[in-house]
C-alpha cells in the first residue's frame, strides 16, 4: 500500500514519533472533537496505557499531550514559548486556546503501567468532565508509528486502511519492481508520480525542501549546541566536541583514512541530540531514529556527490526513493518501537538510506533493493531498551552506527550486479516475525536489556 511522503516524513516535536508525536496529534483531535461542547468542560483525564505509561515520563509525552490539549500542532508551535513552565506554575489550562481549566501534572495524568490495551501497545485514553463530574468526551487513542494515531473504533481499519488513490499501488517490492520495469520508471519516479496524483508538482517540491531543510538545520544546530540533555540520565551532548575535534584535525592535515566515518557519526549525533532536546524534528520513519536520513544525505552532499551527480535533483531522489521503501515496512510490517523493537525504527531507517544512497549514487531498481535489504538483514532482532525511558541511550549512537551501517550496505549493493539471495520482501517478513516474537521488555516498555542491567 503507498504512503504519502507527507505520512513517512512528518514534521514534530522531538523526542519520539509515537510517544511525542502521536500523543500530541491525538490530545489536539480530542480537542478539536469537543466543538461546542468544550464550554462546559472543568477537567481532562489522560490515561496512560502499556509503553505509555512504561516510558511515556522519559520520552516527553505528558508535555507533548499538553501542547496538544493547548490546540497546538508540530507547525505552528513556537519553542522558544514556556508552555510548559506556564501550566506547571499557573496549574491551569486554556483547553484548545478556548476553555480554561485546572491543569496539575501530577493528578490529570494517570499512568496505567500493568495495563497493555489489546489493540497496540500505545494505548491512551481522554475524559473530559463537565463541573459535575458527568463525561462530556471520552476517546481512546493509539499511537501505532511514525507520529500515526487510530481513534479505538479507527484501529481495525489500520490493517484495511483506505488505499490513496494513487496511479501505482504497490504491496510488495516484487510488484514495485514490476511498475518500474513496465513502465520504465525508476522508484523515484513511481513515488512522484503518485504524489502527482495527490498534490501539485510544485507542493510535492515544496514538501521536499521543508523537511530536507530541516534536517540539515537539525544538523547545523546540533552541532553547536553545548551542554545537557534533559532528564534524569544528565547525558551530556558531544556533537560539538566531535566538531571541534574533527575542525582541528582537518586544519592540522591530520591523515586519517578513516575521516569520513567521524563526520558521518558526527551529523547523526547532531540531530539525534536535537531530537532527545525535544527539538522540531522530521520523521525519518521515527524520531528516535531521525539521526539516520540526514547523516546520510551529508555524506552524499559532501562526500559522495563527486563521484555521482548533486544538483536539487538529489534530495528528491534519495528522499523519494527511501520513502518508497518506507511504505513497503509500514504496510508489511511496523516501524513502531513498542510493537517490533528497535528493527523497526533504526533497523527501518537503515534501510531507507541505503537504498535513498544508493538510487543517489546511481544504483539501479535491483541494487536499489539490494541495499534496503543489506540495511535490514544486519539490524534484525534488534531491541528497544532505553535507559529511564529517555531517547538517548542506545539510541543516539545507535543512530550514528546505523548511519555508518547504511553508507555501507548501499556501497556493497552498488559495487554488486544488484543479484542477491535474499529479497527485501523476505527481510521485512522476517523482521516482522522476529519483532512479533520479542518479549514485551524489549520493546519500548525499558523492562529489559540496558535499561534493566545498567545503572545510572
Ligand atoms: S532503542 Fe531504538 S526504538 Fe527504542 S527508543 Fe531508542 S531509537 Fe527508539
Amino acid at each position: 500500500m503507498y504512503y504519502s511522503l507527507s505520512e513517512i516524513f512528518a514534521i514534530g516535536i522531538g523526542p519520539s514519533s509515537s510517544h511525542t508525536v502521536g500523543p500530541m496529534k491525538a490530545a489536539k483531535r480530542f480537542v478539536d472533537n469537543l466543538k461546542g461542547k468544550i464550554d462546559s468542560v472543568q477537567d481532562v483525564k489522560i490515561y496512560l496505557y502499556g509503553s505509555l505509561a512504561l516510558t511515556g515520563v522519559g520520552h516527553g509525552t505528558p508535555n507533548a499531550i499538553v501542547y496538544g490539549l493547548l490546540g497546538l500542532t508540530a507547525d505552528k508551535i513556537d519553542l522558544k514559548q514556556n508552555y510548559i513552565e506556564r501550566v506547571k506554575n499557573s496549574k491551569s489550562l486554556l483547553l484548545g486556546d478556548k476553555q480554561n481549566i485546572n491543569f496539575d501534572f501530577e493528578k490529570n495524568f494517570i499512568f496505567e503501567k500493568k495495563t497493555f490495551l489489546k489493540e497496540h501497545s500505545n494505548g491512551m485514553k481522554f475524559v473530559a468532565l463537565d463541573g459535575q463530574n458527568n463525561i462530556v468526551l471520552e476517546e481512546t487513542y493509539f499511537s501505532v508509528g511514525g507520529g500515526t494515531i487510530a481513534r479505538l473504533d479507527e484501529i481495525a481499519h489500520r490493517i484495511e486502511r483506505q488505499p490513496l488513490d494513487v496511479p501505482f499501488q504497490f504491496d510488495s517490492f516484487a510488484q514495485l519492481k514490476c511498475i518500474c520495469e513496465k513502465q520504465n520508471m525508476s522508484v523515484s519516479d513511481v513515488v512522484l508520480a503518485n504524489e502527482r496524483a495527490l498534490y501539485s508538482d510544485e507542493d510535492t517540491k515544496k514538501y521536499i525542501r521543508k523537511i530536507s531543510q530541516i534536517m540539515q538545520q537539525n544538523i547545523n544546530d546540533g552541532v553547536h549546541k553545548q551542554g545537557i540533555l534533559p532528564g534524569s540520565l544528565k547525558v551530556r551532548r558531544r556533537a560539538p566536541e566531535m566538531y571541534e575535534s574533527l575542525q582541528k584535525r582537518f586544519e592540522n592535515n591530520v591523515d586519517d583514512g578513516l575521516f569520513i566515518l567521524d563526520w558521518v557519526n558526527l551529523w547523526a549525533f547532531a540531530v539525534a541530540e536535537e531530537n532527545a532536546s525535544g527539538s522540531k524534528i522530521v520523521t525519518a520513519p521515527t524520531m528516535g531514529s531521525a539521526g539516520i536520513m540526514p547523516a546520510v544525505m551529508r555524506y552524499y552532499q559532501r562526500f559522495a556527490h563527486k563521484k555521482a551527480f548533486y544538483d536539487d535533483m538529489a534530495d528528491i531522489v534519495y528522499l523519494t526513493t527511501a520513502a518508497a521503501i518506507c511504505s513497503l515496512y509500514r504496510t508489511n510490517a511496523s516501524i513502531s518501537g513498542a510493537e517490533v523493537g528497535c528493527q523497526g525504527e533504526v533497523g527501518v531507517a537503515c534501510s531507507m538510506a541505503a537504498a535513498g544512497l544508493c538510487a543517489v549514487m546511481g544504483g539501479n531498481t535491483a541494487q536499489i533493493e539490494n541495499a534496503a535489504e543489506i540495511g535490514m538483514e544486519h539490524n534484525l532482532g534488534l531491541t528497544c531498551d532505553p535507559i529511564k525511558g529517555l531517547v538517548q541511550i542506545p539510541c543516539i549512537e545507535r543512530n550514528a552506527m546505523a548511519a555508518i551501517k547504511a553508507v555501507n550496505a548501499s556501497r556493497l549493493a552498488t559495487r554488486g550486479t544488484g543479484e542477491h539471495k535474499v529479497s527485501l520482501d523476505s527481510i521485512i517478513k522476517t523482521m516482522y516475525e522476529t519483532g512479533l516474537s520479542l518479549q514485551n521488555d524489549y520493546k519500548e516498555t525499558s523492562l529489559g536489556g540496558l535499561a534493566k542491567n545498567v545503572v545510572c
